[in-house]
């Protein structure tokens, strides 16, 4: 109120309020837990001490000093009536109980208790408006924007402010995110948040001026990786960075085939489309283009060799030395490999030791470039290590970095060799308008700030294999689990119908992820089968928020499924 220079502050009438979610304010629904966290009254605060007068004339129909920890002080309640009328209705004042409903209740509770400024009259044009409902979101959405892009979840959600680990709707309850890996440091992070407002309202321009921030922060981003990365371009979402990659590894080698693994997502431009096999062997897609080479996921669950192979890296690696062999045969030389850390869209996939080494090599002995797609994986989800490529003792020749990087702000980075980028600079230049603007630079430097300073890298790896414990303790139960994998907090759940033949589950998965929705945990599904539920929370996610996890999807997994014999 001192800084707004006002006198008297509003708390409005029917408003959500995040600060009625902790779980004091929680009860049971008819569909899972809900809180009370719209209020019913209307506030009005002002300086301690100022006199309290009723609006209205009434008698004191009661007085109580409450002492319970929901309520505050006194509360009083005033009688009024209208004569003339022979209409009897009363007004309350205080902090009550009763002061706040659950949504679920919520037009009753409205209906009982109407806004008080029918009586205080302030001005309607105060108060900021609710905007639309779900439905009417949902019906205009259709309308203006593309037809391709997903809601999701069966009742879609409008959310409307994020904090940490956590999403809100529009009625004020929680949501536990578990799938948002690109709100790295937590939803609304207040130091990134206020390195991007303080920067932008200095300048924010181009890369053609000179500014400290862009170098400092590539100095920086260098640092986190080994020699010889050394040269960035940075640029405004994943697909850019994979886009650039591609470009980088087809000057330096002057090779256009490019080695994939089946069921990778690099991105949504025409060309990370045409080597994408989640994209071109899915729904709409016109499979690979004569030049893009698909090996087997190394999967050691569900591939053809297994975990209790220990070989199993370098057989699947072989896979790439074929390829090679087989393009040699057609007069062609491989160029490029291309290779997520840990498989994202292929199902939370842990590289087998030595996959990448060996794939390296192979690709190395012909001349080739490796890429390492860290945008879903990269700094310091994967707990042990800041970069996923290091739990695989491997040096990228470039490297791609998206998501986490800006915590939510449009960044992204290649970062390659000295050598590469000198094969690149070839007389045309490279411009990225939007890429590695000050205020960009200020955000991406507050990340690692924050990253570093609040240990997120540790907390990663303590929650993450606090959570996997959890998972695979639920397996001994529950047969649909057919596998927990994941480094740190980068973890998938396998669903299948026999843990012999891995009959995958995905209309288990879908139900799962929907009904843990329900109960307040966002998850996603994905994998070639649509069977893996992922797991790829904010960095900040605790050991209490794994347990709370484990718990939800213990008691979902015991539910009656709506599936002919397939019972959990
Ligand atoms: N690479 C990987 C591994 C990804 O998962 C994604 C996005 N899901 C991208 C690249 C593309 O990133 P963006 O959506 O920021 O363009």
């Amino acid at each position: 109120m001192q800084a707004a220079n006002s006198q008297v502050g509003i708390g409005r009438y029917n408003e959500a309020r995040p600060i009625y979610t902790s779980d004091i304010f929680r009860s049971e629904g008819s569909d899972g837990p809900e809180w009370r966290t719209v209020h019913l009254g209307l506030d009005v605060f002002v300086e301690a001490g100022t006199p309290v007068l009723a609006p209205l004339d009434g008698v004191v129909h009661s007085f109580r000093n409450n002492s319970s920890h929901l309520d505050y002080g006194p509360t009083i309640i005033l009688q009024h009536t209208v004569a003339e009328q022979q209409l009897t209705f009363f007004t309350l004042y205080g902090h009550l109980s009763t002061g706040v409903a659950r949504p679920g209740q919520l037009a009753t509770w409205l209906s009982l208790s109407p806004d008080p400024n029918l009586v205080i009259c302030i001005p309607a044009a105060c108060f900021p408006s609710d905007g639309r409902s779900v439905e009417q979101l949902r019906r205009a959405r259709v309308e203006h924007i593309g037809r391709s892009l997903s809601i999701s979840y069966q009742h879609p959600l409008k959310i409307v402010r994020g904090w940490m680990q956590y999403l809100y709707d529009e009625n004020g309850r929680a949501y536990l995110d578990a799938v948002n890996n690109v709100s790295h440091v937590g939803h609304s992070h207040p130091r990134v948040v206020k390195a991007g407002q303080e920067q932008m309202a200095v300048l924010n321009t181009n890369t053609r001026y000179l500014h400290d921030y862009l170098v400092e922060y590539a100095e920086r981003l260098c640092a986190t990786l080994p020699d010889p990365l050394s040269v960035c371009f940075f640029v405004c979402s994943g697909s850019e960075a994979n886009e650039l990659a591609l470009r980088l590894a087809r000057a330096h080698t002057q090779r256009k085939d490019i080695i994939v693994v089946d069921a990778a997502y690099h991105g949504n431009t025409t060309t990370l489309v045409e080597i994408s096999p989640y994209k071109f062997d899915g729904p709409g897609g016109t499979a690979a283009p004569t030049y893009v080479h698909k090996v087997p996921m190394p999967d050691v669950y569900r591939g053809r060799y297994r975990r209790n192979d220990p070989q199993a890296g370098k057989r699947y690696a072989d896979y790439v030395e074929e390829t090679i062999r087989q393009r040699e045969q057609q007069q062609s030389q491989v160029g490029t490999f291309i290779c997520e850390s840990l498989l994202g869209c292929g199902g939370q996939i842990v590289l087998p030791d030595g996959y990448l080494k060996e794939a390296y090599r192979h690709v190395r002995d012909v001349g080739g470039i490796c890429i390492a797609d860290e945008v879903q994986v990269g700094f310091g989800r994967v707990g042990t290590h800041f970069w996923g490529f290091e739990t695989q003792d491997v040096v990228p020749d470039i490297v791609t970095m998206g998501k986490p990087i800006g915590n939510g702000h449009p960044l992204a980075a290649v970062v390659t060799t000295p050598e590469i980028a000198d094969s690149f600079n070839n007389g045309m230049e490279y411009f990225n308008t939007f890429g590695g603007n000050p205020v960009s630079c200020a955000i991406g430097m507050a990340v690692l700030d924050v990253i570093a300073d609040e240990q997120l890298q540790a907390n990663a790896l303590g929650v993450g294999n606090h959570l996997m414990a959890g998972l695979r303790n639920l397996m001994q139960e529950h047969s649909l689990i057919g596998d927990v994998r994941g480094l740190g907090l980068f973890v998938g759940i396998e669903l299948v119908l026999d843990r012999e033949t891995l009959a995958p589950a995905p209309a288990q998965a879908s139900y799962i992820a929907n009904r843990m929705r329900e109960r307040g945990i966002l998850l996603s599904t994905d994998g070639p089968f649509h069977n893996v539920l992922k797991i790829k929370p904010p960095m900040v996610f605790t050991e209490a928020n794994a347990d709370f996890l484990v718990e939800m999807l213990d008691g979902i997994l015991a539910e009656d499924f709506a599936f002919s014999g397939h019972g959990p």
